[in-house]
């Protein structure tokens, strides 16, 4: 059996996130892989900064609603036991930034959720399709209803 050595966890804080997490977890623990988490903002402005940017997790900002971001994520990073150099966030469009980060850091599962922020509109969220399509490594969809 092929065992994941490096699992990716996209988080959107959503009300189903931690059960899309749960799952990354136990997956990570049963391969004994590296787990990474990454977010990706898209709902608060950032005028100086361009698509792909890295936000630092350590350096603080004056910006309220960036530092709630980072908060979340430090603290769903710590309840996983993931590195700090493993948390990332970025700034952009989702789909594009979790892929970004996948071929970078050499990943080789993702797990998203089938569905968050953005409603069960569509039998799978634009993201968990969009990510399913374009990536190059294995994709796990936690089923949420
Ligand atoms: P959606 O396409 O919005 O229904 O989201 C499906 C899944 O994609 C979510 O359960 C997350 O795993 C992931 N996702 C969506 N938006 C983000 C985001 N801004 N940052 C990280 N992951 C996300």
């Amino acid at each position: 059996m092929s065992e994941y050595r490096h699992i990716l966890l996209a988080v959107d804080f959503s009300n189903q996130a931690d059960f899309v997490a749960e799952k990354a977890r136990a997956l990570a623990t049963q391969h004994q892989a590296k787990l990474s988490i990454v977010h990706v903002l898209d709902n608060i402005p950032m005028p100086d900064a361009y698509y792909g940017t890295v936000i630092s997790l350590t350096e603080n900002s004056d910006d309220p609603l960036l530092e709630a971001e980072k908060s979340k994520l430090m603290v769903i990073g710590e309840q996983l036991n993931v590195e700090l150099s493993n948390r990332w966030m970025l700034w952009g469009i989702p789909k594009q930034q979790i892929i970004h980060v996948a071929e970078q850091q050499q990943v080789d599962l993702i797990v998203v959720g089938s569905h968050g922020r953005h409603g069960i509109a569509l039998l799978l969220g634009s993201t968990a399709n969009s990510i399913l399509h374009t990536a190059k490594c294995d994709v796990l969809a936690v089923r949420l209803k």
